[in-house]
């Protein structure tokens, strides 16, 4: 399949998941429309970027269906100029989805070398390279440095919230993060953190499927 091909049948999923109502605001279409994810996964993976369904990457792991994507985008509520924490690189294309919705820098964390350099060539290909900032670790510690986050947004399942990324939020900032059990099933967790004390109100958003989050907070 050509790049036309690709891109044509990637517009067809855009317009799909808005009609089914998931993608709701023109941000996060233009996004998906500006950063199709076929650009993100291997070669040999791109003739089913437009499939709503996860995809493998290296190492074992999988870049999410787009109809996730566009779900946690949405809840997000993200705005241009927020200061946005991404755990889970994998492929890089969620950060750069949100790199194209905030319009300033995103840092991303993640734990396996060879997937933090598959992201990095990505988004250097792409066009990301200086704005998304790939940070090998455990981002279930968070990343002080850059905090406090308006958002942060955990692509991987945990067993419970890790309490250094409610630490890291500003108050009324938001963490989404899906928390069950380790062999995929889990819950949509959005916690809003309320003040300084961390003070929080958290709303399930219902069953997600992830890869588990592993680390000193996670599992
Ligand atoms: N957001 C990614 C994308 O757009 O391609 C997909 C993420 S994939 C579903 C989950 C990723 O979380 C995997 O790449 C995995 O290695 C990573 N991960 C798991 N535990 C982690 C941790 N403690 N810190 C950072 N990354 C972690």
């Amino acid at each position: 399949m050509n790049e036309e091909e690709l891109y044509l049948k990637w517009v067809r999923r855009v317009e799909a998941l808005e009609r089914e109502g998931i993608i709701k605001s023109k941000k996060v279409k233009e996004a998906f429309l500006k950063v199709p994810r076929y650009k993100f996964v291997p070669e040999e993976s791109a003739q089913w970027s437009h499939v709503d369904e996860p995809l493998p990457i290296p190492a074992g792991q999988t870049v999410s269906a787009p109809h996730m994507v566009a779900i946690m985008l949405e809840l997000a509520e993200l705005e241009e100029g927020m200061k946005v924490l991404e755990v889970g690189t994998g492929s890089g294309w969620n950060a750069a989805l949100i790199a194209e919705i905030v319009r300033t820098d995103v840092y991303t964390i993640e734990r396996i070398p060879e997937l933090v350099e598959f992201a990095r060539k990505n988004l250097k290909r792409v066009g990301y390279e200086g704005i998304v900032h790939v940070i090998p670790g455990d981002g279930t510690k968070g990343f002080p440095p850059e905090a406090p986050y308006d958002r942060i947004i955990v692509t991987a399942g945990a067993p419970k919230v890790p309490e250094p990324l409610v630490e890291q939020l500003k108050p009324g900032g938001k963490l989404l993060i899906p928390v069950g059990s380790y062999h995929l099933w889990q819950e949509l967790l959005e916690v809003v953190k309320l003040d300084e004390k961390g003070r929080r109100r958290i709303i399930n958003h219902g069953g997600v499927a992830f890869v588990p989050l592993v680390g000193e907070h996670g599992w």
